[in-house]
């Protein structure tokens, strides 16, 4: 066989893939193969039914975050509330929609994706529709930073977490229920023949995204049917914000982040040759209390009261949780 007529071959078998995924309208997944694709992070939770894969964190991952940002709103990292009814919900059967959305065009609110941390994914350009987090030095050194509601997300496919989940599993889920793989196939080949969306389909392997290291980094919207509206993903956790939203403080560099408690964190920043830091802890009825201190040693402090509290919400979210998957076994 000569080489074009192999090469003419490997398209027509791609294009066969495509027309059988356009054909029979939908992918069906297994949700244990799902859930295994998060198997690895013990702070998320998996469950199911029989149209959706759900998956519940508090986006808070366990590695270091907002270390590397150059170009900072001012907000902190604060877990979510990212459970039960506000979990993140994946479809089980998703399909081709009959046009495809652009997140040049719109998607520049809320989360595009999941990835298997739990930690919820944005377009990389954000609200203002023209801003490319990445290069604009607005990400910490995983791809991620804190939103206005001070809730961590990344802007980029968190493929640092490939040696985690380990070969063959995506690293993240776009919401239209298609999975993003880093760079590589899972015999460790470079990923070709991408489309606009940075995704493909080929032999044995139905529709999935890729990462890559240029714009769109992952899914550049959304080849799968998703519902919509105001711009935005219509179902996807909502954050909890416990103080307005702060300005940008230009020429700050993010130096350092602890978690030093349960509920009680700590960031560095540099600015103008001094180290400044803010403290900050959650406090039981769900507000938080912030120190901030200067250069020169001084401190002030903020306090936010909070409603109820997010640990009795999330205990309450996982008792109902719990029956759930109990009416689930007793269907079947
Ligand atoms: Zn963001
Ligand atoms: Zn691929």
């Amino acid at each position: 066989m000569t080489r074009r007529t192999t090469i003419a071959a490997f398209s027509f078998a791609l294009a066969a893939a495509a027309a059988n995924e356009t054909q029979r309208g939908t992918v069906n997944h297994d949700p244990e193969v799902v859930a295994r694709s998060f198997a690895a992070f013990a702070e998320v939770n998996v469950r199911w039914d029989q149209d959706y894969v759900y998956v519940e964190a508090d986006s808070m991952p366990r590695h270091q975050m907002m270390v590397g940002i150059r170009s900072w709103n001012r907000q902190v990292p604060i877990p979510q509330p990212y459970f039960g009814s506000n979990a993140f919900r994946l479809p089980l059967r998703p399909r081709f929609a009959t046009s495809t959305v652009s997140g040049k065009e719109s998607l520049f609110r809320g989360a595009i994706a999941v990835a298997a941390n739990g930690v919820p994914i944005f377009n990389p350009i954000k609200q203002d529709g023209r801003t490319d987090t990445n290069l604009a030095g607005e990400l910490d050194i995983f791809g991620g930073h804190a939103g206005r509601a001070d809730d961590y997300h990344y802007h980029l496919a968190p493929v640092h977490l490939a040696d985690q989940i380990g070969s063959g599993l995506p690293v993240a889920w776009a919401l239209d229920g298609f999975p993003i793989f880093a760079y590589s196939e899972a015999d460790g080949s470079e990923a070709r023949n991408l489309d606009w969306l940075n995704g493909h389909s080929h032999a044995g392997s139905a529709y999935h995204y890729h990462a890559t290291r240029q714009y769109p980094y992952l899914n550049g919207g959304f080849r799968g049917e998703v519902a919509l509206r105001n711009g935005e993903v219509a179902v996807q956790p909502r954050a909890r914000r416990v103080r307005p939203f702060t300005r940008p403080l230009r020429g700050a560099e993010i130096t350092g982040f602890e978690r030093r408690g349960q509920n009680s964190f700590r960031l560095e920043f540099e600015l103008r040759g001094e180290e400044h830091s803010v403290g900050y802890t959650i406090l039981p009825d769900g507000g938080a209390k912030f120190v901030f201190t200067d250069g020169s040693g001084q401190s002030r402090s903020e306090v936010y009261r909070g409603g109820r509290s997010p640990l009795e919400g999330r205990a309450r979210e996982r008792d109902r949780n719990r029956r759930q998957r109990g009416d689930i076994r007793r269907r079947d």
